[in-house]
């Protein structure tokens, strides 16, 4: 980077980028990984029968989805008081320190083979996730300044990071737990975020400005801004940000077929048949995961062009469009169930296409919104509204749920196809609104340009 000052900016950011970034980054990174790894694994160890070699607790997969429904769902849900605490008082900086700590703690139970140490690491996971994550989340937007451009493409590679540690941990973790044992596999999951807090912990210095407890605020002026109520402008945000998490459930629940229906289906439905093996079907876990790594900032350039240009380029526009190319992506997966009908089995092409889809909307609408939430939130509410936006996340993954159950009663093409008509349709329709949208966001996303951390 060019500047007269060019050694102190060396030392203060990296590929562009605050320092901060990077540790966060590598915290999160852990913490999926554990989280990711965990969750890999959680169904399986419950259905393994308890006489097997590596014994399970021999639940039915009724139950065991069940379970892993109401944990996925609560995970998320959680943010909202972990977004409230941070906020009111202990600032999101110890929030995430002590998020961490939790899953540590919560992971490491799950090592020991009891009924106890499985419900209590259960609920410790539950409440580390929401202490750490919308809280870290929060943290990656206290880098930037008002009006630098960076902001999303930070988030993107925070995003990136979160993928890694999914990726990581869908073929590490999963194959100590079904190969070696499950319970090596959760003390794994938790030795991941041992490396995650302690990344956090020595990174300190680098996080010195972001995520302080807004109470301690010093000057008569601060504590005056955090008393007086909410201008119109900041009410005017707020609606904004409700409406603009309407679009993050119906994502998610759409997204979270990966986990579920499209699983099943890539195990059941597909010919994976490749190059004389079997490709297995938990691969296409990964695969998403590996997409969001490969093409993450190529499509956080492209937006950050567009924005340059002074062509569209909103959160809003952004999260539309990539609720539109997701729904896109479910065409694939119908062509799949018309091509199964007719031949019995289907291409993994039509998977590969779907997924791809799938992330290149993921990348327009997941990353955006933590920055835009980032952006729109009022000081005093900003570690709250980020909780409500993880709960909607969680509402989505059992809308998820359901949608891919009632799979069964209808079939796959009508769902696939229903899910794909329902995001294209609703993303066109909002996207006439686009501009009444914009114009309650009073101006949040004008005038980005880069500004270094120096200036
Ligand atoms: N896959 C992303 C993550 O783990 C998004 C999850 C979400 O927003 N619910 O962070």
């Amino acid at each position: 980077m060019q500047s007269s000052s060019g050694k102190l900016l060396l030392k203060k950011e990296i590929f562009g980028h605050p320092l901060g970034l990077f540790v966060l980054f590598l915290t999160e990174m852990w913490e999926r990984f554990s989280f990711y790894g965990m969750r890999a694994i959680l169904t399986l160890y419950l259905v393994s029968k308890t006489t097997d070699a590596n014994s399970g607790l021999g639940w039915s997969s009724s139950e065991a989805l069940n379970l892993y429904g109401w944990y996925t769902m609560f995970v998320y849900l959680m943010s909202i008081p972990g977004g409230y605490i941070a906020d009111k008082f202990l600032g999101q900086k110890k929030s995430v320190l002590i998020g961490g700590i939790l899953l540590v703690f919560g992971h490491a139970i799950l090592a020991y083979e009891e009924m106890w140490t499985f419900y209590s690491g259960l609920v410790l996971i539950v409440l580390g996730v929401g202490m750490l994550k919308p809280n870290i989340s929060t943290m990656v937007g206290g880098l930037y300044r008002k009006g630098d451009i960076r902001r999303d493409q930070g988030f993107t590679i925070f995003y990136i990071g979160i993928n890694v540690g999914a990726f990581l941990a869908g073929i590490i973790v999963g194959y100590v737990g079904e190969k070696i044992g499950w319970h090596y596999g959760f003390a794994l999951a938790g030795i991941g975020m041992a490396f995650g807090l302690l990344v956090y912990y020595f990174g300190q210095p680098y996080l010195k400005e972001v995520g302080n407890f807004i109470g301690d605020a010093k000057t008569e002026k601060e504590k005056e801004l955090l008393k007086k109520p909410l201008t119109k402008i900041e009410k005017d945000r707020m609606i904004v940000l409700f409406i603009s998490f309407l679009l993050v459930i119906i994502f998610w629940g759409a997204y979270e077929q990966a986990g579920g229906l499209l699983n099943l289906y890539a195990l059941e439905k597909t010919n994976r048949h490749f190059l004389g093996m079997v490709v297995p079907a938990s691969w296409f876990q990964s695969l998403a995961a590996f997409f969001i790594i490969v093409i993450g900032t190529s499509v956080a350039k492209f937006w950050a062009n567009r924005k340059l240009k002074g062509k569209k380029a909103s959160s809003i526009f952004k999260m539309l469009t990539g609720l539109i190319v997701m729904g896109t992506g479910f065409l694939f997966m119908s062509a799949a169930s018309l091509q199964f009908e007719k031949e019995g089995s289907s291409a993994m092409y039509w998977l590969v296409l779907a997924y791809l889809f799938h992330t290149l909307g993921e990348l327009s609408v997941s990353p955006v919104a933590l920055s835009f939430i980032t952006k729109l939130a009022p000081v005093k509410y900003a570690s709250i509204m980020m909780g409500v936006y993880f709960a909607m996340t969680g509402l989505g993954n059992k809308l998820a749920g359901l949608l891919g159950e009632s799979a069964s009663h209808y079939g796959e093409f009508t769902i696939f196809t229903g899910i794909a008509v329902f995001c294209i349709f609703f993303g066109l329709l909002v996207m006439l609104f686009m501009k009444k949208l914009k114009k309650l966001t009073h101006g949040a996303e004008d005038d980005e340009h880069l500004i270094s951390v120096e200036n």
